[in-house]
């Protein structure tokens, strides 16, 4: 029996905004649901039950019909995003497997708290600790689902020569020293592990000369910082560029 994905949004292309990704185009497929509840969350309605209804419930096939439907016939630009809500709330092997026959490229963007083999096979995958700000700070010590992220999609990854996952990495919004001091702990339990640091974003109350202001902070924070000087200080370029406007 197929079991029906619940799905917030499929639009794009568009350029990524945030992480190693930014300024690629992609296609984003927004799963509804999720295990968090974080304070400024920007994506409530693919989280809270009270938009539960106006998620639709879609086949696999379904699924990349409307990726495809984005990208046109030739499937450019080949990338798809999953995001949410938590999309590791799922098992998507069987939309990955027929998105990567398809041609496309595929990254998640998961918050780390729930760890799924099918994660593994991904060519992009970029993992958000949620830090103190959040109200539900993600785990990240040895028995922590972020470890078996890190052991499986990176350590082993490395060890074995596999060919999936082409990129990992941790990016961890920052809205003061409590989450840069957590961002710092993260990196430190997982020193190898490629990570951005992010200026935090509140819906709606971000002019671009804050945002600007913020990230100037932020640098200076991480290039006062020795162990905090092999991080990425970026900004989500969509919000900078467009606010919070939904579907860019
Ligand atoms: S983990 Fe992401 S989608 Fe879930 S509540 Fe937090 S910010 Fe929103």
């Amino acid at each position: 029996v197929t079991k029906l994905i619940p799905v917030s949004e499929i639009y794009g292309p568009v350029v990524q905004g945030e992480g190693p990704l930014t300024g690629r185009p992609t296609v984003f497929v927004r799963v509804g649901g999720c295990d968090d509840r974080c304070v400024w969350c920007d994506s409530k309605y693919a989280v809270e039950a009270e938009y539960a209804k106006t998620w639709e419930k879609l086949t696999e096939d379904q699924i990349v019909e409307r990726v495809s439907e984005c990208t046109g016939p030739l499937s450019v630009p080949g990338h798809v995003t999953l995001s949410g809500g938590n999309p590791a709330l799922y098992e998507l092997s069987l939309l990955v497997n027929t998105l990567r026959q398809s041609g496309y490229e595929i990254a998640i963007e998961t918050q780390g708290t729930r760890f799924s083999f099918w994660i593994a096979n991904l060519d992009h995958v970029i993992v958000s600790p949620k830090p103190p700000s959040s109200g539900n700070q993600t785990p990240y010590d040895p028995q922590s689902q972020l470890r078996l992220f890190v052991k499986t999609c990176f350590e082993d990854a490395r060890y074995h020569g596999w060919e999936y996952p082409k990129l990992f990495a941790l990016k961890i919004v920052v809205f003061g020293r409590k989450d840069f001091s957590y961002a710092r702990s993260v990196h430190e339990a997982y020193p190898d592990v490629p990570m951005w640091v992010q200026v935090g974003t509140s819906v709606g109350k971000d002019e671009p000369h804050h945002l600007i202001e913020k990230l100037i902070r932020l640098q200076e924070m991480v290039l006062r910082d020795p162990v905090m000087f092999d991080v990425h200080a970026t900004i989500q370029t969509h919000v900078l560029l467009h606010g919070h406007k939904r579907g860019i």
